[in-house]
């Protein structure tokens, strides 16, 4: 039911306000939960009884109300307030002229504020104002306002509306919700607007979060049953072949870590089954992914072959510059196999397009490798088998749609095989991946040297400087991440192409690069490969900009304002060095908050999934790096820090599908 002036008693102005803010219908209006309640029920007479610790109700009376314009154009209402004992206390507002409608001076009123001692007397900052009424509720929700309309307009107007929430539906099947001894949404929804005790709201909050929790990992699970029921029989069976196996890890250059190991195994138990695989493989960048991916794939090819069965191995990578890169490091390793790899991205020439395509069609390509444009129309896969998705998080949500429509279009279902290089807590992961199943490395092989994290502070700058400089003399290159800029992509590109100045300056007999997010793919790569080739010694960037490529060489990199990136992204970025021989240094400038927990907590470890976890307990989920690109939807009174809540969820769920089945 849509909104109206007359429903609400209201004028067009607010009803405008509302459809600004996305509220349209009463349903909408009712979806508008209070971010707090509050406890009425104690009212105090006298100034002298009230404390400043925290909000409290006290009845007095208006001696004096009066309003002036602010030099800044604000409206400010002032209230000489008394109590019973005739102490006075004052009240000021800021732009709410409807006070000055519903309050004059003489009125007794009931202020609700957390109280002020400034300059000898007692002030109400931010106070409620309210009448005092018969039957007023002791227990009030607060809403927070909006689109500039108070939310006590909005606690207000959703009390005139109250009936419709006999018609709220539960998303929770009953059988889930008697087992729980839960109440319906109704009930639920009522108690959150209108509350009749403390336990009463708490209790309808922790069911409403089970409740978002729930539909979110429903559509997971759901997807997830979905794509095992349809693919029954029609994605292909790769018995695992332990002698294959064991002589494929023995033809690489190193023995693989036990983590590699019982995730291949995983994987390679998927593959056996008659269902297409779908795994989510996390792991920091350096603990092997790519390896064990390769190991899945040529096991895959190789069992095929003897079956004489014709399917094809695709590695899709976010980023031409990735693409080229896993190609040119594979080639020679799968050439012992008599694998034939090709290679698809974007830039090549329309005619070595043709080519590919032709190639992957008549059967001369077995893997092969690119970027999204492996799925475009014009590809066509003689039969794609298993498909590897690098880096998944850093595909475009489109990009991802598109894979999964033309994974489901075919007559075959291809095995799933996602990476991401983005470390996340697993309950995270578990509710944002819940359409998979999860495989983790958390282990590095040995060897590798962890890289030396410092916090530096402005004074320590020149220091560094010199150092770097002895650094670039010995042949190793730099990093330097620029500031992020809040929201402004052009701000960004002036500080990087500033900081390449100022860089400049520092380092003159140096050759300091540029790459930022502005730039075409082409010009991006032609830097890399500089970069690559060592013709740029250092190399400015923004932090929006992919600077995923792998360049052994590079050991140091600096991150100016270091302060203003969450832990995850500042992990992200000090996974470009490490990945050679030579000990590598990350530098983080800081000037505000100097050796803050979240920056000590980089130098102390190198563990991605344990920076997650500190940045997920520090911040809010959403803000943790690869989180928001991942469509979390904004909870209200979910958590995605409620491991277990999440995982009880999620098993009440599963159980109850197999219910379900049964029946
Ligand atoms: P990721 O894709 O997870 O970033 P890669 O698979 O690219 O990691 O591996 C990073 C580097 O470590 C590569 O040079 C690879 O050859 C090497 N590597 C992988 N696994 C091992 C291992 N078990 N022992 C030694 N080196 C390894
Ligand atoms: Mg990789």
């Amino acid at each position: 039911m849509f909104l109206t002036k007359s429903l609400l008693h209201t004028t067009e102005a607010y009803i405008k306000k509302l459809r600004e803010a996305g509220i349209e219908t009463v349903e909408q209006l009712i979806g508008i939960f209070p971010r707090d309640i509050e406890d009425k029920s104690d009212i105090a007479t006298r100034f002298s009884t009230l404390t400043i610790t925290e909000k409290q109700v006290v009845q007095c009376r208006i001696e004096l109300l009066t309003s002036e314009m602010t030099r800044n154009k604000k409206l400010l209402i002032k209230a000489v307030l008394v109590d019973a004992d005739g102490s006075y206390a004052e009240a000021v507002w800021f732009n709410r002229k409807f006070l000055l409608q519903q309050f004059a001076s003489g009125d007794t009123v009931l202020i609700y504020s957390q109280p002020k001692y400034e300059y000898g007397r007692l002030s109400f900052p931010n106070a409620e104002i309210e009448h005092p009424k018969q039957n007023r509720r002791e227990i009030v929700p607060v809403y927070s306002d909006l689109n500039y309309i108070p939310w006590t307009w909005i606690r207000e107007k959703i009390a005139l509306v109250r009936h419709a929430i006999a018609d709220v539906k539960s998303m929770i099947p009953g059988e889930i919700r008697a087992k729980k001894w839960m109440k319906s949404r109704m009930e639920n929804v009522m108690a959150i607007h209108f509350p009749t005790s403390m336990e009463d709201w708490n209790r309808a909050k922790s069911e409403l979060a089970y409740e978002e929790l729930y539909q979110f990992q429903k559509r997971g699970i759901e997807k997830k049953y979905a794509l095992e029921r349809e693919s029954t029989w029609l994605a292909p069976v790769i018995p695992l072949d332990t002698e294959l196996m064991k002589s494929l890890i023995e033809s690489l250059p190193f023995p693989l870590t036990n983590k590699q190991k019982i995730v291949l195994f995983q994987i390679l138990k998927d593959m056996e089954r008659p269902h297409a695989m779908a795994r989510m493989l996390q792991g920091d960048v350096g603990t092997g992914k790519t390896v064990v991916a390769m190991l899945a794939s040529v096991h895959t090819i190789l069992v095929w072959r003897r079956q004489e069965k014709k399917f094809q191995v695709a590695i899709m990578a976010p980023t031409e510059i990735l693409a080229r890169q896993h190609f040119v490091g594979q080639e020679a390793w799968l050439m012992q196999w008599w694998i034939r790899a090709d290679l698809l991205v974007g830039s090549i020439t329309p005619r070595m397009k043709e080519d590919a395509r032709a190639r992957l069609k008549s059967w001369e390509t077995d893997i092969i490798f690119g970027t999204h444009a492996l799925i475009q129309d014009s590809v066509q896969f003689s039969g794609l088998g298993f498909v590897v998705v690098d880096e998944q998080h850093r595909f475009w949500v489109e990009q991802r749609k598109a894979l999964e429509e033309y994974c489901s279009a075919g007559s075959i279902k291809p095995h799933r095989l996602n990476m991401s290089a983005t470390p996340i807590p697993r309950s995270l992961a578990l509710t944002l991946y819940g359409d998979q199943d999860i495989s983790v490395l958390d282990e590095y092989p040995a060897g590798r040297l962890p890289i030396h994290t410092r916090v530096v502070k402005e004074e320590q700058r020149g220091a560094i400087y010199n150092w770097i400089d002895e650094e670039v003399k010995s042949g190793r290159q730099v990093y330097w991440i620029s500031p992020l800029v809040e929201e402004s992509e052009t701000l960004d590109i002036a500080s990087a192409t500033n900081m390449q100045e100022i860089l400049s300056g520092i380092f003159p007999h140096l050759t300091i690069g540029l790459i930022h997010g502005k730039m075409t793919g082409k010009e991006k790569d032609r830097i890399m490969q500089e970069f690559y080739e060592n013709k740029i010694h250092i190399l400015s960037s923004t932090s929006v900009v992919e600077v995923w490529v792998n360049n052994p060489n590079a050991t140091v990199i600096c991150i100016e304002a270091s302060e203003r990136f969450g832990l995850s992204q500042l992990h992200q970025f000090r996974g470009r060095v490490g990945r050679g021989s030579h000990q590598s240094y990350c530098y983080l400038f800081t000037t505000k908050e100097y050796k803050s927990d979240r920056l000590k907590a980089m130098e102390k470890t190198n563990d991605g999934f344990e920076l997650a976890q500190i940045d997920l307990d520090l911040r809010w989920p959403g803000e943790v790096y690869g989180v928001r690109q991942s469509g979390v939807p904004d909870f209200h009174f979910a958590d995605l820090r409620d491991t277990d809540l999440i995982a009880e969820i999620r098993q009440d769920i599963e159980e109850w599908m197999k219910w379900k089945k049964v029946l």
